[in-house]
């Protein structure tokens, strides 16, 4: 048996079973079988079941909350929010199987048509940050476009996932259309990567294995969706409304916990009012509320186990420039408090590397262009916002960012019905809206001639000669 940890506590909360490449390749076979008949259910029923799902989900939202809270240690008020879009997911693609178009497309001698074909068996791999959220973003649009799927959660967050599994068959969705295996990413996740009947993997986690999962799917080329790691820039100029900015800035980075992949954990603050910023953020930072995660007044939970808060640690060591540091329990329970670093180099280790945990890096810069410099000097491209009363300047500078998500005088990243996703070793291939859905699609292209033997098609090379 697994044990799965309460990381604000350090008790198990469940305990289940291993699980090996045998029940990877069985839940395959599973996905495999159904996926027939999954791909010929009219859309209109589709539709239905998906609806059906997103029912199931919203009568459980208090208990996914609950679980998730603990099981990730973030605030009751936060998994609440999170299940909320998980349901907003769901509905929004139970309405996307009837709206999967074609095009028709003018053509000599016929007629000619395309269609968006399901891919077959997807595997989904997600991480324990946002454990049912993530795998909602893609479980939803997959199943919309007609394939079936295996979806693995992160080892330390299996639970809402086991959840999910349940409620699907509950809502009425066939045996073997949605299939959980809840085990480890070096043996299952690797297995569903190299499955020589998995499609598709999408996938989410760090840049790290993301590079690992592009080099072995190419083994069967198959398609990849990768949605890696950040290390995203807030930049703040002197004409700001300098208050809410800041009060903003801290809730952008210690939101889980500093366990975001869209944390803007480097705040790049014009040097004029590098020390007021500074000073307005210390408000926000000792308001914040570290605590059980249950608690309704808690805003920051625990990190997620022993190892994360090592890894954190290390990026705060004794002489780091510790400008505001909020409190944090002591033990049990994987505890840190919010640190702000200020002022840090942008080549500093701490603003380098994803820390994934409370550690907020504030950078001065002296003018537009060197704003612009700054938040592109990094391996990563995830989003990033920027605070100006300038319009023209807040899109100059948000076009000028290399990242997928930019915000103007918001920290806000994710909705469902706009594309996500990161340019440069942030990933690669978009979540959400409505073209995440033609990531589980291939376009297939049909000709239907019309007029025998004429058509440009005749002079082709493949009509004659085979090549
Ligand atoms: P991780 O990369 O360690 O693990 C993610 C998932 O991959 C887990 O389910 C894990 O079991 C699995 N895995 C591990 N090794 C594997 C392998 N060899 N083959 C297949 N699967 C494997 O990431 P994590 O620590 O769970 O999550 C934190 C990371 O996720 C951070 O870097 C964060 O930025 C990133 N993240 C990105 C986004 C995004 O949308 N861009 C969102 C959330 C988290």
């Amino acid at each position: 048996m697994t044990s799965v940890l309460e990381p604000a506590t350090e008790e198990v909360m469940a305990e289940l079973p291993e699980v090996g490449e045998a029940e990877t390749d069985a839940a395959v076979e599973r996905a495999r079988r159904a996926f027939p008949s999954w791909r010929a259910v009219s859309p209109g029923d589709r539709s239905t079941l998906l609806h059906g799902l997103a029912d199931a989900l919203a009568e459980h939202v208090e208990e996914l909350a609950r679980l998730e809270a603990r099981n990730a240690g973030k605030p009751i008020g936060d998994a609440r929010g999170e299940m909320q879009m998980v349901v907003e997911t769901f509905r929004y693609y139970a309405g996307a199987p009837e709206r999967l178009l074609g095009k028709t497309i003018p053509v000599e001698g016929g007629v000619d048509m395309t269609f968006r074909e399901p891919l077959g068996v997807v595997g989904l791999i997600v991480p324990w940050n946002f454990p049912l959220v993530i795998a909602a973003w893609k479980v939803a649009p997959a199943l919309a476009a007609g394939n079936t799927l295996v979806l693995k959660p992160a080892e330390l967050t299996p639970l809402s996932a086991l959840e999910l599994e349940r409620l699907a068959l509950e809502a009425g969705l066939p045996k073997g259309v949605l299939n959980v295996v809840a085990g480890s990413g070096r043996v299952c996740g690797q297995r569903l990567v190299e499955h020589p009947h998995v499609a598709k993997v999408a996938f989410t986690g760090s840049t790290a294995v993301g590079r690992g999962i592009a080099a072995a799917a190419a083994g069967t080329i198959k398609r990849v969706t990768l949605e890696l790691g950040g290390k995203s820039a807030n930049v703040v100029f002197a004409d700001a409304d300098l208050e809410q900015a800041a009060a903003s800035a801290p809730i952008a980075v210690f939101g889980n916990a500093g366990q975001d992949c869209c944390a803007r954990s480097r705040i790049l603050v014009e040097r004029s009012v590098f020390d007021r910023f500074l000073f307005h953020m210390e408000e926000t930072v000792h308001a914040l509320r570290v605590g059980d995660p249950l608690d309704e007044e808690t805003t920051m939970g625990p990190l997620i186990s022993a190892a994360q808060r090592e890894a954190v640690r290390s990026y705060v060591p004794e002489d780091a420039p510790v400008a505001i540091r909020g409190s944090a329990p002591e033990g049990p329970g994987f505890w840190f408090p919010p640190v702000v670093l200020a002022p840090v180099a942008n080549g500093d280790r701490a603003a380098r590397e994803e820390i994934f945990g409370p550690v907020a890096c504030v950078i001065p810069f002296e003018d537009e262009a060197d704003a612009v410099a700054v938040a592109n000097d990094t391996v990563y491209g995830l989003s990033g916002s920027v605070w100006t009363r300038d319009g023209a300047r807040a899109l100059r500078v948000a076009r000028a960012i290399d990242a997928g998500v930019v915000s103007i005088n918001s920290n806000t990243s994710v909705r469902v019905t706009t594309p996500f996703g990161g340019f440069k070793q942030s990933g690669v291939g978009r979540e959400l809206g409505p073209d995440a859905l033609h990531a589980y699609t291939e376009e297939k292209n049909v000709y239907y001639a019309t007029e025998p033997g004429s058509g440009p098609a005749a002079a082709l090379p493949s009509e004659s000669a085979a090549p």
